[in-house]
C-alpha cells in the first residue's frame, strides 16, 4: 500500500500502482469524469499513471491552468493524427499548448494548406475524438525512439531526440498517431468535445530564420461546445478591437516598409495622445521626487561591456555603428541602465541624496524577428517609461511602495481597475546563482513582500524566478474582455552597482555600494498604448482622446459661428475641430461615432440665434441643448469623473 496525500491534508491509503484516476473515482464519479490530469508530488502527470510511492496528489481540470495546458496539448497530438490522417508521409516538429490553445509545426512537404483547409481537418479530429481513445505512455530506449523515427523519415523529431538522454524518452499513442513527448496528456480524446482551427502561419523550425519554413497550425479546443461558442464571441469582439485596425482607423499610428518593420511612426493624433500620457506620467513622477534625465540613443561598446549585456546578448543582438575616422564602435541602446548608471557616476553622492530617482522616456532597440512583430505591442523601437532609483538597501520598501502607489493610480486614471503581481524571489536551493549577500536579499525580498500587502495588491509567488542581480516584481493587468497583459517590471539590481563601482558616502563619512532599482511599470508606451486601445475599444478616456469634441454644422451659414465656438471652447482647454462639410446632419453624426469623438456639438440656425448647443455623447445619444457655459460645466464634470 502506499500514502497518498491530497491537497485538503487528508492522508489515504492505496494499492500500489493505483493512479489518480483511481484516487478521483474513490471521490466521486462525477469528480473522476472531470479529472484532466494531476499533481503528483507537484510535477503534473497523465492522470492514468501509477503511482509507485507515498505521493501527494493534486488533481486538475478544466478550472486549473495546468489542467488546461494538458488539454491543449492533447488537443495537438489529436490534430497532428488528423492531419497525418489525411496527408499522409507529414512531418512533425513541435506541438505546444499556448495561452489560448495550441499549435503544432508540421512539414507539410509539396502539400499548401490554407485557412480553407482547416473545417476538414476540424471535421477529422471530431471523428478521432469521439473514438475515445487512450492516450498511452511508454518509456522507450533511445535506440528504439531512433530507429522509430528513422523509419517515418521524421528529421525534426530524429533531432529533439538526439538532444535528450536515453532513459528520459517517452513516446504517448492515441489511436494510430505516434508521437515523441513527455506529457502529460488527459486520459483520452473522447474529453474534447469542441474543436476550432484558429489560423496558419508559417514557423522557423527551432525560431531558426535560417532553417526550414515549417506550417504552424493554431486551434482550441474545449470540453462543452457552449465554452467554444462563448470564446468565438470573446474573439470577435478582440477583432473589432484590435489595436492595429483601431490606429489606423483613428489615425494614431503607422508603419512603413521603407522605415522597416516594427519601427512604428506616431501620426500626430497619435503623437498628442501618447504625449499628454506622457505628461501626465510625468507629473505623477515629478510629485514622487524622479528627477528627469535625456540620454543618447547610441552608447559605446565598452559601455555594454561595463554593464555585462554585451556579454549576455552576445554581439547578435545589438546592431554595430562605426564611426570610420576615430575606428570607435557604437550600439544601438538596448535599455537605459548604462546611461543612468553613468549619469550617477558623474559626480559624488552623500546618503543624504538616496535615494535618486533618474527618469527617462528612453528610447530604447532591441531585435525582435520579424514574424514575432504585432503592431505596437512587439516592435523593435519603443519608449519606456524608465527609472533608476538609486537608494540604500533599508529604503528599497518605501520605494517600492512609491512605485506601486504611481502604477496603480495611474492604471486608475485609465480606467483599468483589476491589476495584479508575480514576485519572483531566489531559488532556496541554489543560494549559489545569486550575487549580493544574502543578508541584502533577504530585506530585499522582504520589502517587496511587505510593499504589496500594504498596498493591497493581490500578488503570486514564484520562487527561483529572480534575476541572479535581485528580486523582482512584474505588472498584470485585466482589459475589458478579461484578457490579462503584463506589463513592465519592478526589478532590484546588485550587479550593475558593482559593475560600474557606484559609490555614496554614508554617515561614516566611507564609501558604500547604493543598490539600483529598475522600474518601467508600464513597460513601454507603445505595448501599454496598444492595451489602452483594445481595452476601451478606442473610446478613450475623455481627458487623453486626442480629439474631445466635434463641432457638426447643420448648414453653410453655421460655419463661421462653429469656428467662433471652437475659439471660444479652447480658452477653456477644450480640444476638437469643425466637421462643415456639405453632409446631413445624420450622416456627419455617424461619422462622428466612427471616428470614436466624445462629444458632438450640432449647430443650427437655432443654436447660432441663442448661442447655445445641442450636444450628443458617444454611446449615449442626445444630452439636450445647452448654453456655452453650461456645456463647460458640463465638460469639466465629465473630466472630473
Ligand atoms: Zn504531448
Ligand atoms: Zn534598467
Amino acid at each position: 500500500m502506499i500514502q497518498i496525500t491530497l491537497p485538503d491534508g487528508s492522508v489515504h491509503a492505496f494499492e500500489k500502482g493505483s493512479t489518480s484516476m483511481d484516487i478521483a473515482r474513490s471521490i466521486s464519479e462525477g469528480l473522476a469524469r472531470n479529472v484532466l490530469s494531476a499533481k503528483v508530488n507537484g510535477e503534473v502527470w497523465d492522470a492514468e499513471r501509477p503511482i509507485e510511492q507515498d505521493s501527494t496528489v493534486q488533481l486538475l481540470t478544466w478550472r486549473d491552468p495546468e489542467g488546461k495546458s494538458s488539454f491543449w496539448h492533447s488537443s495537438a497530438h489529436l490534430m497532428a493524427e488528423a492531419i497525418e490522417a489525411l496527408y499522409p508521409g507529414v512531418k512533425f516538429g513541435i506541438g505546444p499548448p499556448i495561452e489560448n490553445g495550441f499549435y503544432y509545426d508540421i512539414d507539410l512537404g509539396e502539400t499548401q494548406l490554407s485557412i480553407n483547409d482547416l473545417p476538414e481537418i476540424e471535421k477529422k479530429m471530431k471523428e478521432l475524438a469521439s473514438q475515445k481513445n487512450h492516450y498511452i505512455r511508454k518509456e522507450v530506449s533511445k535506440a528504439d525512439a531512433v530507429a522509430y523515427f528513422q523509419e517515418k523519415g521524421d528529421e525534426y523529431k530524429l533531432e529533439l531526440i538526439d538532444g535528450l538522454e536515453d532513459g528520459q524518452i517517452t513516446f504517448y499513442q492515441q489511436g494510430n498517431f505516434v508521437d515523441l513527448c513527455k506529457g502529460p496528456h488527459i486520459p483520452d480524446t473522447g474529453k474534447i468535445k469542441a474543436v476550432k482551427l484558429l489560423n496558419v502561419a508559417g514557423a522557423y523550425w527551432r525560431g531558426d530564420e535560417t532553417r526550414q519554413m515549417m506550417t504552424r497550425i493554431y486551434g482550441i479546443t474545449f470540453p462543452k461546445q457552449k465554452e467554444l461558442t462563448e470564446y468565438l464571441e470573446l474573439l470577435e469582439e478582440a477583432k473589432k478591437r484590435d489595436h492595429r485596425k483601431l490606429g489606423a482607423e483613428l489615425e494614431l499610428f503607422t508603419f512603413s516598409e521603407k522605415v522597416g518593420a516594427g519601427l512604428p511612426m506616431w501620426l500626430p493624433k497619435g503623437t498628442a495622445l501618447r504625449n499628454r500620457l506622457e505628461n501626465f506620467m510625468r507629473q505623477e513622477q515629478k510629485k514622487r521626487g524622479y528627477q528627469e534625465v535625456i540620454t543618447p540613443h547610441i552608447g559605446k561598446k565598452e559601455l555594454y561591456v561595463t554593464s555585462g549585456h554585451y556579454e549576455k546578448y552576445g554581439s547578435d543582438s545589438f546592431q554595430p555603428i562605426h564611426t570610420p575616422k576615430e575606428g570607435e564602435e557604437f550600439l544601438l541602446k538596448p535599455m537605459n541602465c548604462p546611461h543612468h548608471c553613468e549619469i550617477y557616476a558623474s559626480r559624488p553622492h552623500s546618503y543624504r541624496e538616496l535615494p535618486l530617482r533618474i527618469a527617462e522616456f528612453g528610447t530604447v532597440y532591441r531585435y525582435e524577428q520579424s514574424g514575432e512583430l504585432h503592431g505596437l505591442s512587439r516592435v523593435r523601437g519603443f519608449t519606456q517609461d524608465d527609472a533608476h532609483i538609486f537608494c540604500t538597501v533599508d529604503q528599497l520598501k518605501d520605494e517600492f511602495l512609491n512605485v506601486l502607489e504611481l502604477t496603480q493610480y495611474v492604471l486608475k486614471k485609465m480606467g483599468f481597475s483589476e491589476f495584479t503581481a508575480q514576485i519572483s524571489l531566489r531559488d532556496p536551493e541554489t543560494p549559489e546563482k545569486y550575487i549580493g549577500t544574502k543578508e541584502n536579499w533577504d530585506k530585499a525580498e522582504q520589502a517587496i513582500i511587505e510593499a504589496t500587502a500594504e498596498v493591497d495588491m493581490e500578488t503570486v509567488t514564484v520562487l527561483g524566478e529572480a534575476a541572479f542581480y535581485g528580486p523582482k516584481l512584474d505588472f498584470m493587468i485585466k482589459d475589458a474582455l478579461g484578457r490579462s497583459w503584463q506589463l513592465g517590471t519592478i526589478q532590484v539590481d546588485y550587479n550593475l552597482p558593482d559593475r560600474f563601482e557606484l559609490e555614496y558616502v554614508g554617515t561614516d563619512n566611507a564609501p558604500h555600494r547604493p543598490v539600483m532599482i529598475h522600474r518601467a511599470p508600464f513597460g513601454s508606451m507603445e505595448r501599454f498604448i496598444s492595451i489602452l486601445i483594445e481595452h476601451t475599444a478606442g473610446k478613450l478616456p475623455l481627458w487623453l482622446a486626442p480629439e474631445q469634441i466635434a463641432i457638426l454644422t447643420v448648414g453653410e451659414g453655421h460655419v463661421a459661428h462653429a469656428e467662433n465656438l471652437l475659439h471660444e471652447l479652447a480658452a477653456y482647454d477644450i480640444r476638437g475641430y469643425v466637421d462643415d462639410r456639405g453632409e446631413t446632419v445624420g450622416r456627419k453624426i455617424r461619422d462622428t461615432e466612427l471616428k470614436k469623438i466624445p462629444i458632438m456639438l450640432i449647430v443650427g440656425d437655432d443654436e447660432v440665434a441663442d448661442h447655445s448647443v445641442a450636444v450628443r455623447k458617444q454611446g449615449e445619444g442626445d444630452q439636450g441643448k445647452m448654453t456655452v457655459k453650461e456645456f463647460v460645466r458640463y465638460f469639466r464634470e465629465l473630466l472630473d469623473q
